[in-house]
Formats: structure tokens, C-alpha cells, sequence
């Protein structure tokens, strides 16, 4: 059984967070008269506005914001596009896409509002002197599917036109957004989304019919999950299998040398800026497909991931041996539901490996041989669900998960055994 290949998104960093942090606004103070501030703006290059102008400028297009994020619930392109140089025919074109795009989905909460500014010298020299650039903030919410508002950026360039803003811009500074900024699925072509039971399933437009077999094939692997994940998870989840290999990823391999390929991965969303956040529970994820793989996944992968989304709610504190050794047990597990298929080569495989164990696999192990410690990592859940039940071990993730700090101690407490007798015990088991 050729054994699929991941990465756990998390233990990316961001490598663009410092570069957003300096940039400032220059400020000149108490130049403005008071209540002239909107004809000032008008007037006043963006670099030289007083602190009040930029209060204003931030509050007139945090308004402006808010109405395309009313226009997308009530579903008028008009007020969409209201404040988009419709001139510009390839923007607006995207931003007719995008609106398309987004109402496809129910939003329980969408909004929009302005991170931090960054202005560059070559759009203020295209747009003249009141070109003002920013990442925006999109905190939203997906009826059925969220159970916390998330967020994400992008990032559009505006200026004045009479006594409002125009947006010229929404993919110039696209370089500041964090990693999954710009890279939502409905930020590239025309999107359809299959909805089956809980599941949604996003593809592009003209892959409908994959969006069908997907959502069917993820249908089966929600019951799966539910039939061996013990702590409470509803099955609602989304699929994306989009064929632009950016959306919400940058990364399909992983591992030192050449490397290994990433079927898929379960991403993680947080409620806040995504650019320098500082690690926090996470309030949902996405099961993003590598676009090579999307016309052939199965529904033992997809099992797999949704694992991953089904714990995801627990924390991100647990042992890499844990989340993996865990979402693989559940893949193996679903497997042998079906009377007809077996994993034992896998088993032959795994205890073949565990004489020469010497850790409980982490990211070191899994970055020097990814099948070997999803393998092993998959070993030692099996022993402790042999030797504890899956009720318990479930427990264990769950104390794991959220505490950032003890795990020796939060395996001692539930399992009686040190990591170190724990490894032995696990070289032993043979299944
Ligand atoms: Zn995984």
C-alpha cells in the first residue's frame, strides 16, 4: 500500500512577518484646521497628512469597506463595485470574479478593515500623490461550516477621487500578506462549491464534476472519522481542491534533500492577524488537496486530514508523534472497516523499522523520513489504544493538545509510563 505523504502545516513559519512591522506612517502633527480635514485630505499627499487626516482617511475607507462586505451578504454587485475603478476593465473583471466567488459561500459574519499601511513609491507615481496602499483585514465566519470567525488578508491600493476613495489596486502589495493572504480559493478563477450533507467541497468552476466525486468520497470518510475519533466533532469541514497550487499553501513537499510530495494538509485559521501572530488556538481549518492529486484522492487520505480538522479545535500543542500516529491510526482504521482490505503490509512495514527506534518520532524524524515516522508515529497510538482503549487515548490528545508545556508529565499521568518507557514498550508491541 503506497502510503501517502504530508506535512503538518503549522511548523511553517512566516518569513515576511518582520518586513510588514516597520512600516510606518509618517506623521505631521496639528497642521490640519479643524473641520476642514476632508478638503485637506483631498489636497494633502499621503505622506504629509496630520494624524487626523490619517484618522479620517482610515475611518472614510473602513466605511467604504464595510459596504462591499454588506454588499456580499446582500448579494448587490452594484454596491460591490461601487468604490472600484471600473475603468481599470482587468480589476474590475477580478473584483467581479471575486464577488461571484464569495457568494457562494453563507457568511454568519463577514467584515473588512484596514491593517497597517504600506505605501510604495512606485503606485503613488502611477496614481499621484493621495495613492494610499494597506493590507486589509477580512474576518469572516462560514455559515455551517465555521464555528468562530477566522481571518486573512489582502491587500488594495486606493485614492482620492472628489470627497471619496477609489480602489486601484487589489493585487499590487500582494508581497506583504502573510502566507495565506491573497491565497483564499475564491482570490483566482470563477469557483463552484458542492455542498453534501456537512461537507463543502471547493473547486473551480469547470470541475464541478470532480467537486461531486470529491464531496461524495468525503462524505464516507466523515463517517469514518466519527466512527473512531471518540471526542465530539460534527463532520462539518471544507474541502479545497482548486487547481492553482497557491491557494492557502505555498509548500507540496517537505523533508530534507529531495524531499517528499504533500497530498494534502489540514491548515489551520486563526481570529487574528495572520502576519506575526504568536501561536494560538486555532478556530478552524481548511483540508487543502495538492493540485496534482486532486482527480485521485481517496477516501482513506481525505480521513486522514479530516482528523486533523476534527482535533484541530483541541489546541496545537500535542507531539507531532500524537497528531500524526493518531490521524493514521484513524486512516488505517477506516480502511479495515471494510472487511475486504487490510493494512498488513503497512504492519509488516512499521515492525520492521522498530528495533532501530530511538525516539518517539518528531519533526527531525519526520523531516529525515516521512514514511517511516508516520509509520512508527501510527505504532504508538495503535499499542495505546491496544493497551487503554480509544476513549483514553483520545483524552490524552485533548490534554496534550492544549497545554503548551508538560507533555512528559501529561503522559506520565494518563499512561503510568515515561516517554522513554513508553518507547520501549512500544518497540515490543507487535500488533
Ligand atoms: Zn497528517
Amino acid at each position: 500500500m503506497k502510503h501517502p505523504r504530508r506535512l503538518v502545516a503549522a511548523v511553517t513559519t512566516l518569513a515576511i512577518a518582520g518586513a510588514v512591522a516597520v512600516v510606518g506612517v509618517r506623521l505631521q502633527q496639528g497642521a490640519a484646521a479643524p473641520g476642514s480635514s476632508a478638503a485637506a485630505i483631498k489636497a494633502t499627499p499621503s505622506s504629509q497628512l496630520t494624524a487626523e487626516q490619517t484618522a479620517q482617511r482610515k475611518q472614510e475607507i473602513n466605511k467604504l469597506l464595510s459596504a462591499r462586505a454588506t454588499a456580499v451578504r446582500k448579494g448587490d454587485l452594484k454596491a460591490f463595485l461601487a468604490a472600484v475603478n471600473t475603468k481599470d476593465a482587468k480589476l474590475a473583471a477580478r473584483q467581479r470574479t471575486l464577488f461571484a466567488n464569495l457568494r457562494q459561500f453563507g457568511f454568519t459574519r463577514l467584515e473588512y478593515f484596514l491593517a497597517n499601511e504600506h505605501q510604495v513609491p512606485r503606485l503613488t507615481e502611477k496614481y499621484g500623490p493621495t495613492a494610499f496602499s494597506s493590507r486589509v483585514m477580512m474576518r469572516y465566519q462560514l455559515t455551517g461550516l465555521d464555528a468562530k470567525p477566522v481571518q486573512t488578508d489582502v491587500a488594495y491600493t486606493f485614492v482620492r477621487r472628489g470627497t471619496g476613495w477609489l480602489l486601484v489596486e487589489d493585487n499590487a502589495i500582494d508581497e506583504v500578506l502573510s502566507r495565506d493572504g491573497h491565497r483564499q480559493p475564491w482570490d483566482f478563477q470563477p469557483i463552484t462549491v458542492v455542498r453534501r450533507g456537512k461537507v463543502s467541497v471547493v473547486v473551480a468552476q469547470r470541475e464541478a464534476a470532480l467537486g461531486q466525486k470529491i464531496a461524495a468520497t468525503a462524505q464516507q470518510s466523515v463517517s469514518g472519522v466519527r466512527r473512531h475519533w471518540p471526542q465530539p466533532w460534527d463532520g462539518s469541514v471544507m474541502v479545497v481542491a482548486m487547481p492553482e497550487p497557491q491557494v492557502m499553501a505555498i509548500f507540496w513537499t517537505n523533508g530534507f534533500g529531495r524531499g517528499w510530495t504533500i497530498a494534502a494538509k489540514d491548515v489551520p485559521l486563526f481570529d487574528g492577524d495572520p502576519v506575526g501572530r504568536t501561536p494560538a488556538r486555532a478556530a478552524g481549518s481548511r483540508i487543502v488537496v495538492n493540485p496534482e492529486q486532486r482527480k485521485k484522492l481517496d477516501k482513506d487520505l481525505l480521513a486522514h486530514e479530516m482528523t486533523h480538522a476534527a482535533s484541530v479545535l483541541l489546541g496545537n500543542e500535542a507531539p507531532m508523534w500524537m497528531v500524526e500516529g493518531y490521524a493514521e491510526y484513524v486512516r488505517c482504521a477506516v480502511i479495515e472497516d471494510d472487511p475486504g482490505w487490510t493494512v498488513d503490509p503497512y504492519r509488516k512495514n512499521v515492525r520492521k523499522t522498530l528495533a532501530s527506534m530511538k525516539a518517539l518520532p518528531g519533526p527531525t524524524e519526520f523531516a529525515t523520513n516521512g514514511d517511516r515516522s508516520y509509520g512508527q508515529s501510527w505504532w504508538v497510538i495503535e499499542y495505546l489504544v491496544d493497551r487503554f482503549g480509544v476513549q483514553k487515548v483520545a483524552a490524552l490528545y485533548a490534554d496534550l493538545a492544549a497545554h503548551a508545556t508538560g507533555a512528559d508529565a501529561i503522559v506520565k499521568k494518563h499512561t503510568k509510563m515515561t516517554p522513554a518507557q513508553l518507547l520501549a514498550a512500544v518497540k515490543k508491541f507487535r500488533g
